[in-house]
């Protein structure tokens, strides 16, 4: 099933530059192609489980053509882990994954639990690259927020162990205070400035959280 043109259409307008990926791996290769192309002098990325399943995060950290801010990298310490991504926020190039699509006004949707994810989205870094699978695709900015909160949110707590959340027990909001809360801060881009900065892969397949 390939994505609806109107839906395009209505990103490519907000200024969202649109690819459109049949997979998982070809998602991989544009974003490749558009690294390369960018030739950033320093990259990194935000947590995304289809930018694993692209095989992204894999050869970011096997290829030796661009200086990578790891700010996942087993074995190093939180607090350095957290320096690391401090300095992501001005990379030259960042990438990671999307929460939720409206098709409606063409907007994108996040939730995040300290910021590292949506902060370089919104400034700072010169190149973004986004993917995201089709489940990601809601109605209206509504639903978005809806599906942030009631999918996309407890899955994602399960994802982290030891995480003592009400959705943790139960796979529903609460819309508690725990602090292990991961819904802390929400980003909503319904245009993209400047116009072009934000690479949108859109993956005809069911991918991510
Ligand atoms: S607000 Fe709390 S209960 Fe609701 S999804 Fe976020 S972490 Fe889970």
């Amino acid at each position: 099933m390939a994505f609806e043109e109107k839906l395009v259409k209505k990103l490519a307008a907000n200024g969202f530059d649109v690819r459109i990926a049949a997979n998982a791996a070809e998602a991989g290769n544009i974003a490749r192609t558009e690294i390369r192309n960018n030739a950033p002098t320093s990259i990194s990325f935000g947590d995304s489980m289809t930018l694993y399943a692209a095989g992204t995060i894999d050869w970011l950290r096997t290829q030796t053509e661009f200086p990578l801010i790891d700010t996942f990298e087993k074995g190093v310490p939180f607090r350095e882990l957290i320096e690391r991504r401090r300095q992501a926020l001005v990379c030259h190039t960042f990438l990671t994954g999307v929460n939720a699509i409206s098709a409606s006004d063409g907007s994108l949707h996040w939730l995040d639990m300290i910021g590292n994810r949506i902060a370089p989205i919104a400034f700072g870094p010169r190149k973004v690259i986004l993917v995201a699978g089709r489940n990601k695709i809601c109605t209206t900015p509504e639903e978005a927020s809806r599906r942030i909160r009631e999918t996309a949110a407890p899955l994602n707590v399960k994802r982290h162990e030891g995480m003592k959340t009400p959705c943790a027990i139960t796979g529903k909001c609460a819309d508690c205070s725990s602090p292990d809360r991961i819904c802390n801060e929400r980003l909503i881009l319904h245009k993209c400035h400047p116009k072009g900065r934000i690479t949108l892969i859109l993956i005809d397949e069911v991918l991510g959280l």
